[in-house]
């Protein structure tokens, strides 16, 4: 890994308001290199998200950072992920919880990143394929559920497979340029709801898959 470059990022989040350790810490455990197509790899210390397969991206780091530690997650916990994608935000997730499940649609890459996870000693990440706005109901409840796509609503289905003291963090918007992340907390008495920064994620995408190759 290139500890400078790793170490730079980590000081940018610093800057830019992160100040949970143990999330820097993961996020500084995480090779990023190991999750971006080769002809990114120089770029992947940078605080940029970047495109993988499928007309997906990695996220920025600063959006991980801050989502994550917005998610409050303990070395207990079980943690539900919806859209895998390159599978980093699942590794930064399996250094902080007991287990990560995490669930993508396109089949290639959740078999890419179950493989990445095995190969970089990560074995507390289940993958699956499927519809993750249904969430993961044999696996349910979930402590903590993170949403990486952006939902046009509020997923009920997650809502529903949160555990009572449970967190769930999603981007919330039809229009990618009006998209906020919210966190919804499930207690005894309810749910709790509050805003937390503007973003521009892919869509939650219900239903069929689209032919490969057009996607
Ligand atoms: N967390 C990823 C980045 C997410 S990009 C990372 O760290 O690299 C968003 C991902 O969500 C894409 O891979 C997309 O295919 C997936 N996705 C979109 N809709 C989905 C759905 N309904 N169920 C599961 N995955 C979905």
């Amino acid at each position: 890994m290139n500890v400078a470059a790793m170490q730079r990022l980590i000081a940018e989040l610093r800057q830019s308001g992160i100040s949970d350790e143990n999330v820097l810490a993961a996020i500084g455990a995480v090779d990023r290199e190991r999750f971006v197509a080769a002809p990114f790899a120089e770029r992947a210390w940078e605080n940029t998200a970047l495109p993988i397969s499928f007309g997906q991206t990695i996220s920025q780091p600063l959006v991980v950072a801050a989502m994550t530690e917005a998610l409050r997650v303990g070395p207990r916990m079980k943690v539900l992920e919806i859209g895998t994608g390159s599978g980093y935000q699942a590794a930064v997730l399996a250094k902080l919880a007991r287990r990560v499940y995490s669930i993508e649609r396109f089949k290639p890459l959740s078999k890419e990143a179950e493989r990445l996870l095995i190969n970089l000693g990560i074995y507390n990440v289940v993958c699956d394929v499927g519809d993750g706005s249904k969430g993961w109901p044999g696996q349910a409840p979930f402590d903590r559920i993170i949403v990486t796509a952006a939902a046009e609503e509020r997923p009920q289905a997650l809502i529903d497979q949160l555990g009572v003291g449970g967190i769930l963090i999603v981007p919330v918007g039809r229009d990618p340029t009006t998209q906020v992340v919210e966190r919804i907390v499930k207690s005894e008495s309810g749910l709790q709801r509050d805003t937390l920064m503007p973003v521009r994620f892919v869509p939650l995408v219900s239903g069929p898959l689209p032919v490969l190759g057009q996607g």
